[in-house]
Parts: structure tokens; sequence; C-alpha cells
């Protein structure tokens, strides 16, 4: 009887793939499967930027699963629905996938796994997206960790994570074969208007480039990791992070190929040990989603479950247009609406901007990334937003607010960053390129920049916005 090899958008790889492995390791015909899911009531579907991302990763694999003999099934629906029609339909008599961990999707598997149980189905899941799973690691006294170091200290201490399993030799094909969906019905591109121009610019989905990106990280930019990974003038990380999103690569893969490249190279140690302790964040966001599901929308520290946040239409529609008057805040935003990426320290900007300076929810501004990101992830995100506003479980105190100029000097000193997204202030000299309201109007004149005109100026004052939530931090803090 063939096997199911129920894929989903957490692992859209052949490579180190345990699932698909297991499955060719049978002998018996394999069935690709991958169901767009469509449940009444999802409360998450996934954003505009990472259907675009879906789409092409998707394209890559079915070729490269037709290249190895099994073309991949594509189907919409209920997953349950779908995987029951295609096994009844095929005589499957097993169906195998890789475990995801935000709590909507673990209910959903655990309920297909007990409903093809019943059915007298073999139905087996593993462990592909995460170093360690979240019930793995626990603090001595059994109980999940809510700081990162000590998470850390402990998950690193004696990892050892499997070896990459290979691609498998072939997929062997099905009598017959299922109907499938065609992908470009799917919808999944933006038409009118195409805004994801600059999307196919910057990013090439799928698991080749996944493993290129690595390779090029590991050769370069990994022995300055430390230091440059702060700068977004520079291309100091790896850009990995939608690959792994949709499991393009494991961090398995990561693991080995980074240690590896600093066994031989020493020079790259330092940097190596920077990069992984970034995968370990990864790792406590799931880890902390896993025991605490409702950071997704709600905070980690309930001193805040009733903040009194600020309802600002302007404010909002002018920091997601990037239009705020802060330059390092608006060319971070016009880099995520452009390129559906941002780098992370004008991420912790911006969304301090957001919470701090316009007191605006959170909730706000992690929904606006989520449709924007081609990473956006619901651990990574939820756990970004909740430690830039001061609510997580490990996270920035709340009266730590981002100066948005200081910011921009230190990690942008020549503003080249600034200068690349907000092309209006391309002229400004960089003494003012952070600080355009600041310039003499000479400046401005040779910079053919009128402020309030070719470009705002600042919507808020970053002092006295600084200090009001100070003030109602401290006012709520003595209640
Ligand atoms: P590198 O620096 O090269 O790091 C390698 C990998 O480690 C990344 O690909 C990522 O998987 C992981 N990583 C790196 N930094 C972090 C971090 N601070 N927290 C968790 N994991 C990290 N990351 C997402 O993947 N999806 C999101 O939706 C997301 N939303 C965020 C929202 C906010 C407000 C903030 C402050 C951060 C968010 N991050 C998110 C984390 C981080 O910004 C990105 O993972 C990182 O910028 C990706 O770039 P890179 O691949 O070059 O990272």
């Amino acid at each position: 009887n063939p096997v199911i090899v129920w894929f989903r958008s957490t692992d859209l790889r052949l490579s180190d793939n345990p699932a698909l492995h297991a499955a060719a390791s049978l002998g018996v015909p394999v069935l690709p499967l991958f169901v767009l899911e469509e449940v009444a009531g999802d409360p998450r579907p996934l954003g505009g930027a990472s259907r675009w991302w879906l789409h092409g990763s998707l394209e890559r694999l079915a070729a490269d699963c037709a290249a190895l003999g099994s073309p991949l099934i594509l189907r919409r629906g209920d997953p349950a629905a779908e995987i029951d029609a295609l096994r009844r339909a095929s005589g499957a008599a097993t169906v195998l996938w890789n475990r995801r961990y935000s709590p909507i999707h673990t209910a959903r598997d655990a309920a297909i796994k007990d409903g093809l149980k019943r059915d007298g189905v073999e139905a087996r899941s593993f462990c592909a997206h995460l170093l360690a799973e979240p019930w793995t690691v626990q603090n001595k006294s059994g109980g999940p960790f809510k700081v990162f170091t000590p998470f850390w200290r402990n998950l690193s201490a004696d990892l050892a994570p499997p070896a990459p399993l290979p691609v498998p030799e072939r997929l062997i094909p099905p009598a017959s074969a299922p109907a499938s969906d065609r992908l470009a019905d799917w919808g999944l591109l933006p038409t009118a208007p195409d805004w994801a121009g600059g999307l196919r610019a910057a990013w090439v989905p799928g698991e080749t480039a996944a493993r290129a990106r690595l390779t090029a990280f590991l050769e370069g930019p990994v022995a300055t990791y430390a230091t440059d990974r702060d700068r977004p003038d520079m291309m100091g990380t790896a850009r990995l992070s939608p690959h792994l999103a949709f499991g393009e690569i494991s961090p398995r893969q990561i693991w080995h190929a980074t240690r590896h490249s600093a066994d031989a190279h020493p020079e790259r140690q330092k940097g190596a040990e920077s990069f992984l302790r970034e995968i370990g964040w990864r790792e406590f966001n799931h880890h902390l989603l896993h025991h605490a599901p409702h950071m997704l929308d709600q905070p980690l520290d309930d001193r805040f479950a009733d903040f009194p946040w600020l309802s600002d239409a302007d404010g909002l529609a002018a920091w997601r247009r990037g239009r705020t008057g802060y330059p390092i805040v608006d060319a971070g935003m016009r880099e995520l609406w452009e390129t559906g990426w941002m780098h992370n320290r004008v991420r912790m900007i911006a969304a301090s901007f957001l919470v701090k300076d316009l007191l605006l929810p959170w909730q706000v501004g992690e929904q606006w990334f989520w449709d924007t990101l081609v990473d956006a992830d619901p651990a990574n995100n939820a756990g970004g937003w909740q430690w830039v506003a001061g609510c997580g479980a490990d996270a920035a105190p709340f009266f730590r607010v981002f100066n948005p100029v200081l910011q921009g000097e230190k990690f942008d000193p020549e503003g080249d960053y600034v200068r690349r997204f907000v092309p209006e202030l391309r002229h400004l000299p960089s003494r003012w390129i952070h600080k355009p309201w600041e310039a003499p109007a000479d400046v401005l004149r040779r910079a053919g920049l009128r402020l309030g005109d070719h470009y705002p100026k600042p919507i808020i004052d970053h002092g006295l916005a600084r200090n009001r939530a100070l003030t109602l931090f401290a006012e709520r803090k003595g209640q």
C-alpha cells in the first residue's frame, strides 16, 4: 500500500526531511501531498507576503518531487477531509508528517492523528522544525524556562542534533496519478496590483536557494557576525529567516554546517557561536509559545493586560507607510514593504517607536508584520514584539525606549541604509541624515529637501513621547 507524506508550510524540503525519508525507506509508492489549509474560523490565515513565498516554494518542491519520481499532489480545504479522501482513493495505509508547534496546528494535527488511528491507519509524526522540541527542555524543577540565557545554556550544553538526512534517491510513484489542483489556480500571487516586484528582486524561495544562502554566509559574513549583525547598512546576517520559516532548510542542517565551518576555520568560531545563539532565540520563542499559547495575542506579563494603549489611525498609517519623519524607522518600514524583510536591529527600533512613542498596542504592529514579512512566524513575531514592548517572558524592560536618532547614528553611521530606502534624503550629509529637522536651512536647500513637503517632519517629538510612556508606566507600576 502507498504511503502519504503530508508536507506543510513549515517543511518544504527534500533534504533532512524525516517524514519523507521514512516514507521512502518503506519501499512502497510515496504520495507527497500539500494541502492549502482552509478551515472555517482559522484565526491566522497566511499573510500576503507569506502567500507569495509559499507559491514560489511549492513550485520548486513540486519540481523536486517530480524529479525524484512522484509528483506533488496539491489540494485545498480542510486537511482532515483531504487526507481522508486521498487515502481512500489511493488505498494508502500510512500517513507521515513532520510536527509543527503553533497551538492551533498542534491541536489540528493531534485530532487528525486520532482520526486516522481510529480508522486503522498508521499515522506517525517527526521532529524536523526545531533542534529540540519544546517539551524536552526543562529547568531544574521540571518546568519550562522563562528566561533566554539559562534556556540556551541548558540546551546548548550537550546539544548534538542528529546528522541531517539525505534526499531520498527516488520516490516510487503510485500506479495511477491522483487528482491534483493547479498551483496557478490558488491565487497565492498578487495580481491587481502586483506589489511583489520588490520581493522577486530580493528573494528566490526554495531549498536550493536556502542552501546557497547558508553557504555564502558561512564563507564570508559569519566571521564578523558578532559585531556586524547589528548593522542594517551591511549584509552582516544570513537572511535565512524566510527559508527557515517555510522549512526549506532545517535548523539541524544549519547547526551542523556552522559547527563544521567553525571547526575548520577557527577565526569563524566567535561569529558562529553568536549566530547559533540567534538560532537559539528561535528555539526559545517556540518553547515559550508551546508553554504559553496565549502569547500570540496576549501579553505574557499580565501587568500589561489592560495597558491604556491609544488608538491613532493617522500615526499608524504614517508608521506603516514609512512616513513618521524618523529616517531609520521609515527606512525599516519601507524595506519591509519593498522586500518583505527588515533587519533585526531596525525591527526593534521600528517596533519600539510604534509601541512606546505612539503608544499603540503591540498586537497592531504584530499583525502588520504578519501580513508583510516573508519570514512571518507565529512564535518569532509574537516573541519579538513582546520583547520590544516589555511584556514578554524575557523582555527588554519597558523603560528601555529606543531613541531613533541615536540608534540610527550608531548602527547606520554613514546613513547608507536610510539613503537606500528613503531616497528623498539621499543628498543629505551623513551628519544630518538621522535628524533632518535639525539641519540648517542651507544644508536642506543644497540637498533639495523641503521638510513637510518631500519628507515629513517628525510626527511626534521623541523626547516628549518617551516621557509620556515612562510616566504612564510608572503610574501603573505604582498601582
Ligand atoms: P540572522 O541574524 O542571520 O539569524 C539566523 C536565524 O536565527 C534567523 O533566520 C532566525 O530564524 C533566527 N533569529 C535571528 N534573530 C532572532 C531573534 N531576535 N528572535 C528569534 N529568532 C531569531 N523572525 C522571524 O523569523 N519571523 C518573524 O515573524 C519575526 N518577527 C520579529 C518581530 C520583531 C518586532 C522583532 C524585533 C524580531 C522579529 N524576528 C522575526 C526576529 C529577527 O528579526 C529575524 O529572525 C531576523 O532579522 C532574520 O534575519 P536573518 O535570517 O538575517 O537573521
